[in-house]
Protein backbone atom coordinates (compact mmCIF):
# COMPACT_ATOMS: atom_id res chain seq x y z
CA UNK A 1 0.00 0.00 0.00
CA UNK A 2 1.24 3.29 -1.05
CA UNK A 3 1.12 5.99 1.89
CA UNK A 4 0.59 9.81 0.28
CA UNK A 5 3.16 12.40 1.02
CA UNK A 6 2.45 15.78 1.91
CA UNK A 7 5.09 18.18 0.49
CA UNK A 8 5.11 21.80 1.87
CA UNK A 9 7.26 24.27 1.15
CA UNK A 10 8.17 28.00 2.20
CA UNK A 11 10.19 30.40 0.14
CA UNK A 12 11.46 32.34 3.31
CA UNK A 13 11.16 36.03 3.35
CA UNK A 14 14.97 37.64 2.69
CA UNK A 15 16.43 40.83 4.69
CA UNK A 16 18.19 41.03 1.51
CA UNK A 17 17.02 43.73 -0.98
CA UNK A 18 18.59 41.91 -3.64
CA UNK A 19 17.68 38.10 -4.18
CA UNK A 20 17.12 35.97 -6.91
CA UNK A 21 13.79 34.95 -7.62
CA UNK A 22 14.01 32.85 -10.94
CA UNK A 23 14.88 29.92 -9.20
CA UNK A 24 12.66 27.07 -9.21
CA UNK A 25 12.70 24.13 -6.90
CA UNK A 26 10.61 20.41 -7.74
CA UNK A 27 10.26 17.44 -5.04
CA UNK A 28 9.33 14.48 -7.61
CA UNK A 29 9.07 10.95 -6.23
CA UNK A 30 10.65 8.62 -8.24
CA UNK A 31 11.00 4.57 -7.01
CA UNK A 32 9.69 5.10 -3.37
CA UNK A 33 12.65 8.32 -3.25
CA UNK A 34 11.79 11.95 -3.05
CA UNK A 35 14.03 13.54 -5.27
CA UNK A 36 14.68 17.82 -4.82
CA UNK A 37 15.63 19.24 -8.67
CA UNK A 38 15.98 22.51 -9.32
CA UNK A 39 15.91 25.42 -11.70
CA UNK A 40 18.31 28.27 -11.87
CA UNK A 41 17.07 30.55 -13.90
CA UNK A 42 18.87 33.69 -12.91
CA UNK A 43 22.10 34.86 -15.11
CA UNK A 44 24.77 34.05 -12.65
CA UNK A 45 25.58 31.26 -9.84
CA UNK A 46 22.92 31.17 -7.01
CA UNK A 47 23.14 29.43 -3.43
CA UNK A 48 20.11 27.80 -1.86
CA UNK A 49 20.14 27.11 1.62
CA UNK A 50 17.48 24.40 2.87
CA UNK A 51 15.71 23.69 6.35
CA UNK A 52 14.37 20.45 5.52
CA UNK A 53 11.30 18.99 8.48
CA UNK A 54 10.94 15.10 7.79
CA UNK A 55 8.75 12.87 9.41
CA UNK A 56 9.80 8.80 8.57
CA UNK A 57 11.98 10.27 5.50
CA UNK A 58 15.92 10.37 5.92
CA UNK A 59 18.46 11.89 3.22
CA UNK A 60 20.22 9.45 1.43
CA UNK A 61 23.98 10.38 1.13
CA UNK A 62 25.32 13.40 2.38
CA UNK A 63 23.44 15.89 4.68
CA UNK A 64 24.08 18.52 2.74
CA UNK A 65 21.39 21.54 3.13
CA UNK A 66 23.52 24.31 1.36
CA UNK A 67 24.18 23.68 -2.66
CA UNK A 68 25.37 26.41 -5.36
CA UNK A 69 23.93 25.82 -8.78
CA UNK A 70 25.10 27.47 -12.09
CA UNK A 71 23.03 29.87 -14.31
CA UNK A 72 21.02 28.50 -16.72
CA UNK A 73 20.73 24.57 -15.23
CA UNK A 74 17.60 23.37 -15.76
CA UNK A 75 16.51 19.47 -13.40
CA UNK A 76 19.57 19.46 -11.15
CA UNK A 77 18.86 16.66 -8.82
CA UNK A 78 20.32 18.40 -5.45
CA UNK A 79 19.70 15.49 -3.44
CA UNK A 80 17.13 12.66 -2.17
CA UNK A 81 15.08 11.17 0.79
CA UNK A 82 13.62 7.68 1.30
CA UNK A 83 11.30 6.45 4.00
CA UNK A 84 12.71 5.18 6.99
CA UNK A 85 9.65 2.16 7.38
CA UNK A 86 6.68 1.59 4.88
CA UNK A 87 3.49 1.97 5.83
CA UNK A 88 3.93 4.79 8.25
CA UNK A 89 2.47 8.08 7.52
CA UNK A 90 5.17 10.44 6.64
CA UNK A 91 5.48 14.03 5.59
CA UNK A 92 8.16 16.18 4.06
CA UNK A 93 8.45 20.12 5.00
CA UNK A 94 11.12 22.22 3.79
CA UNK A 95 12.12 26.01 3.71
CA UNK A 96 14.36 26.97 1.42
CA UNK A 97 16.08 30.59 1.04
CA UNK A 98 18.00 32.09 -2.38
CA UNK A 99 20.90 34.20 -2.82
CA UNK A 100 23.30 35.44 -5.75
CA UNK A 101 26.56 34.03 -5.42
CA UNK A 102 28.31 30.94 -4.08
CA UNK A 103 27.77 30.88 -0.12
CA UNK A 104 31.29 29.53 -0.14
CA UNK A 105 33.05 31.64 -1.90
CA UNK A 106 34.56 34.05 0.81
CA UNK A 107 37.70 35.73 -1.43
CA UNK A 108 36.89 38.50 -4.27
CA UNK A 109 39.35 40.47 -6.05
CA UNK A 110 39.77 43.60 -4.11
CA UNK A 111 42.31 45.35 -5.83
CA UNK A 112 40.00 45.41 -8.97
CA UNK A 113 40.42 48.62 -11.30
CA UNK A 114 37.13 50.20 -10.66
CA UNK A 115 36.82 53.13 -13.47
CA UNK A 116 34.30 56.36 -12.12
CA UNK A 117 30.71 55.54 -13.50
CA UNK A 118 29.77 58.33 -15.55
CA UNK A 119 31.09 59.64 -18.66
CA UNK A 120 34.88 60.89 -19.19
CA UNK A 121 35.89 64.16 -18.40
CA UNK A 122 32.62 64.75 -16.17
CA UNK A 123 33.84 65.45 -12.17
CA UNK A 124 31.52 64.73 -9.67
CA UNK A 125 32.04 65.31 -5.61
CA UNK A 126 31.20 61.92 -3.55
CA UNK A 127 28.73 63.34 -0.48
CA UNK A 128 28.42 60.44 1.08
CA UNK A 129 31.01 57.32 1.34
CA UNK A 130 31.73 54.42 3.66
CA UNK A 131 30.14 54.61 6.91
CA UNK A 132 28.09 57.92 6.01
CA UNK A 133 25.45 58.65 8.67
CA UNK A 134 22.48 59.02 6.39
CA UNK A 135 22.00 55.71 4.94
CA UNK A 136 25.27 54.06 4.85
CA UNK A 137 26.00 53.02 8.65
CA UNK A 138 28.20 50.09 8.37
CA UNK A 139 28.52 49.62 4.60
CA UNK A 140 31.16 50.82 2.09
CA UNK A 141 28.79 52.45 -0.60
CA UNK A 142 29.76 55.59 -2.19
CA UNK A 143 27.54 58.13 -3.48
CA UNK A 144 28.11 60.82 -6.49
CA UNK A 145 26.09 63.63 -6.68
CA UNK A 146 24.66 64.58 -10.06
CA UNK A 147 21.75 66.31 -11.78
CA UNK A 148 19.15 63.47 -13.12
CA UNK A 149 19.21 62.54 -16.13
CA UNK A 150 23.54 61.93 -16.15
CA UNK A 151 24.97 59.11 -18.05
CA UNK A 152 25.96 56.77 -15.96
CA UNK A 153 28.73 53.84 -17.48
CA UNK A 154 29.84 50.56 -15.57
CA UNK A 155 32.80 50.49 -13.59
CA UNK A 156 33.46 47.11 -14.47
CA UNK A 157 31.85 44.85 -16.56
CA UNK A 158 29.54 41.76 -16.15
CA UNK A 159 26.32 40.41 -16.51
CA UNK A 160 22.97 42.59 -15.42
CA UNK A 161 21.17 40.29 -13.48
CA UNK A 162 18.55 42.62 -12.10
CA UNK A 163 16.96 46.57 -13.41
CA UNK A 164 14.53 47.85 -11.98
CA UNK A 165 13.19 50.91 -13.38
CA UNK A 166 9.63 51.66 -12.90
CA UNK A 167 8.83 53.47 -9.47
CA UNK A 168 9.04 57.36 -10.15
CA UNK A 169 8.69 58.16 -6.22
CA UNK A 170 11.56 59.13 -3.10
CA UNK A 171 11.37 60.63 -0.15
CA UNK A 172 14.18 60.90 2.89
CA UNK A 173 13.42 58.36 5.17
CA UNK A 174 13.75 54.44 4.63
CA UNK A 175 10.02 53.88 3.93
CA UNK A 176 10.87 54.52 0.83
CA UNK A 177 13.07 51.87 0.14
CA UNK A 178 11.07 50.28 -1.52
CA UNK A 179 10.63 52.95 -4.41
CA UNK A 180 14.49 52.53 -5.44
CA UNK A 181 15.42 51.97 -9.18
CA UNK A 182 18.12 50.06 -10.07
CA UNK A 183 20.98 48.38 -11.99
CA UNK A 184 22.59 45.06 -10.34
CA UNK A 185 25.69 43.36 -12.05
CA UNK A 186 27.46 40.43 -11.38
CA UNK A 187 31.45 40.19 -12.31
CA UNK A 188 33.29 37.43 -12.82
CA UNK A 189 35.31 37.30 -9.64
CA UNK A 190 31.84 36.25 -7.80
CA UNK A 191 31.13 40.24 -6.34
CA UNK A 192 27.60 41.95 -7.72
CA UNK A 193 27.62 45.78 -8.41
CA UNK A 194 24.10 48.39 -7.37
CA UNK A 195 23.85 51.37 -9.05
CA UNK A 196 20.75 52.93 -7.10
CA UNK A 197 17.99 55.59 -7.92
CA UNK A 198 18.25 55.93 -11.47
CA UNK A 199 15.29 57.98 -13.21
CA UNK A 200 12.30 55.93 -14.20
CA UNK A 201 12.33 53.99 -17.43
CA UNK A 202 16.36 55.02 -17.03
CA UNK A 203 17.64 51.38 -17.73
CA UNK A 204 20.12 51.45 -21.01
CA UNK A 205 20.79 47.68 -20.12
CA UNK A 206 18.25 44.36 -20.06
CA UNK A 207 18.83 41.52 -17.49
CA UNK A 208 20.95 39.08 -19.35
CA UNK A 209 23.17 41.70 -21.11
CA UNK A 210 26.96 41.52 -21.00
CA UNK A 211 28.25 44.92 -20.23
CA UNK A 212 32.03 45.50 -20.79
CA UNK A 213 33.59 48.14 -18.27
CA UNK A 214 32.93 52.15 -19.56
CA UNK A 215 29.61 50.83 -20.92
CA UNK A 216 26.34 53.13 -20.99
CA UNK A 217 23.77 51.28 -18.54
CA UNK A 218 21.68 53.83 -16.98
CA UNK A 219 20.60 57.52 -16.63
CA UNK A 220 21.00 59.04 -13.01
CA UNK A 221 17.72 60.01 -10.59
CA UNK A 222 16.65 60.22 -7.47
CA UNK A 223 14.06 57.44 -6.66
CA UNK A 224 13.96 55.80 -3.54
CA UNK A 225 15.50 56.28 -0.50
CA UNK A 226 17.22 59.45 -0.97
CA UNK A 227 18.42 62.78 -0.08
CA UNK A 228 18.07 64.36 -3.30
CA UNK A 229 19.70 63.54 -7.23
CA UNK A 230 22.44 60.84 -7.12
CA UNK A 231 24.17 57.60 -8.13
CA UNK A 232 24.58 55.56 -5.00
CA UNK A 233 27.64 52.62 -5.86
CA UNK A 234 28.30 49.62 -4.23
CA UNK A 235 30.15 46.48 -4.46
CA UNK A 236 28.86 43.15 -2.34
CA UNK A 237 28.46 39.48 -1.94
CA UNK A 238 25.11 37.95 -0.01
CA UNK A 239 25.35 35.90 2.62
CA UNK A 240 21.50 34.14 3.98
CA UNK A 241 21.65 36.82 6.17
CA UNK A 242 22.88 39.79 4.07
CA UNK A 243 24.46 42.13 2.07
CA UNK A 244 27.94 42.24 2.28
CA UNK A 245 29.49 45.23 1.06
CA UNK A 246 33.21 45.61 -0.51
CA UNK A 247 35.76 48.67 -0.56
CA UNK A 248 36.75 49.33 -3.86
CA UNK A 249 39.77 51.02 -5.65
CA UNK A 250 39.58 53.39 -8.43
CA UNK A 251 41.40 54.08 -11.45
CA UNK A 252 40.75 58.13 -11.88
CA UNK A 253 44.03 58.77 -14.40
CA UNK A 254 46.34 57.01 -16.82
CA UNK A 255 49.44 56.32 -15.30
CA UNK A 256 48.06 57.03 -11.61
CA UNK A 257 47.93 54.37 -8.45
CA UNK A 258 44.53 53.10 -7.90
CA UNK A 259 42.72 55.01 -5.28
CA UNK A 260 39.76 55.00 -2.74
CA UNK A 261 37.33 57.51 -2.68
CA UNK A 262 36.93 60.07 0.01
CA UNK A 263 33.88 61.89 1.06
CA UNK A 264 33.11 65.68 0.29
CA UNK A 265 36.18 65.10 -2.76
CA UNK A 266 35.33 65.60 -6.42
CA UNK A 267 36.81 63.47 -8.77
CA UNK A 268 37.10 64.03 -12.54
CA UNK A 269 37.44 61.02 -14.89
CA UNK A 270 40.04 61.19 -17.19
CA UNK A 271 40.38 57.37 -17.66
ZN1 LIG B 1 24.04 55.75 -0.95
Amino acid sequence: MKTSILVLYVFLFSTISYSATKVNINIEEESNELVVYVDNNEFTVVSVKFKFILKNFKQIGEKTTIFVIEPGVKRQKLTSFSRIKENTSSSFTYEAEVIYGNYFQKEFELDYPYILPYAKNESYEVVQGYGGKFSHQGIYALDFDMPIGTAIFAARGGIIIEVVQHHNRSCKNINCAKYNNYILIAHNDGTFASYAHIVKDGAKVVVGQQVVKGELIAISGNTGFSSGPHLHFAVSYFTFTEEKTLRTMFKVEEGKELIELKVKDKYLRLY
